[in-house]
């Protein structure tokens, strides 16, 4: 069992920029230690040293098969443990079906479910130790198709059942899992592929006409791997600005 004296550990990939970034320094600022796993060799080193050499940076690829046990093995090496796991590390691609080959198919699916599934198996028995919390991003074109993003929307939507497989089958073990499902965010991933039109879609669709920000999917993030949400699991929350609420089509 982890001791509850010593600060809690969280391992959030995707954690170079966006969204995995910000909820990193919203947990440090709550008091935990992270490790802070990316692809992106640049990106990880630039935003490990806005830690102070506090953080851990673990440079894998969540889609290779080998990568999540040897981020996990250095991450209780470093660390002693792991509390909770957040699963963020993402690809977009905006193609509808007839355009969308199944290389690019295969490509997305890879990180944004098969790199879920696989961090998930490695952090198991750390996570037990812990009674710990598993976070997964996912989206709101996991909650609803367009017509034009099979394979995001489609990797997303395994996403979130698979978040309710895991609450359902950790929970005898105190693991809590959850599932965030962003509405439009301007980080790198999100501006690669959102036209002005899109851009002005959104803004008349979401109630709040804005896109949120990486802070406020973080502060989502945070709560669901704190005590403070110690009966909540299985649980799938939008931080979309009131979008999914409304039932307007995904531009
Ligand atoms: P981002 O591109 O700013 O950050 C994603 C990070 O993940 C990058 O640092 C990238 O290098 C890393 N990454 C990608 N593939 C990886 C892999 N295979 N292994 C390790 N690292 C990998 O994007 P973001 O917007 O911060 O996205 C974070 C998550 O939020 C993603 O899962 C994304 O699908 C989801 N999301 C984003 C939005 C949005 O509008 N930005 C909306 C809904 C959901």
């Amino acid at each position: 069992m982890a001791n509850a004296t010593q600060a809690k550990v969280a391992l959030i990939t995707g954690a170079a920029r966006g969204i995995g970034l910000a909820t990193a320094h919203l947990m440090v600022n709550d008091g935990w230690k992270v490790a802070l796993l990316d692809r992106d060799a640049d990106a990880l080193k630039s935003a490990a040293a806005e830690f102070d050499g506090k953080a851990l940076d673990l440079l894998f690829d969540v889609s290779d098969p080998q990568a999540a046990p040897q981020a996990i093995r250095a991450c209780l090496d470093h660390f002693g443990r792991l509390d909770a796991l957040v699963n963020n590390a993402g690809v977009a691609d905006f193609g509808p079906i007839e355009e969308t080959d199944f290389a690019r198919w295969r490509r997305v699916m890879e990180t944004n479910l098969d790199g879920v599934f696989l961090m998930t198996q490695a952090a198991t028995e750390a996570l037990k130790d812990s009674a710990g919390a598993i976070v997964n991003i996912a989206s709101i074109s996991g909650l609803r198709a367009s017509t034009l993003r099979v394979a995001y929307g489609t990797s997303k939507a395994a996403v979130i059942h698979l978040t309710k497989q895991q609450a359902a089958e950790l929970g005898e073990y105190g693991i809590r899992a959850n599932a965030v499902c962003p509405g439009p965010v301007r980080t790198k991933l999100a501006m690669a592929v959102h036209t002005q039109d899109i851009i002005d879609a959104y803004h008349d669709a979401i109630p709040l006409n804005r896109y949120g920000s990486e802070q406020e999917i973080g502060e989502v993030i945070a709560f669901l791997c704190s005590e403070k949400a110690s009966y909540v699991t299985g649980q799938i929350i939008a931080s979309d600005g009131g979008f999914e609420s409304t039932g307007v089509g995904l531009p």
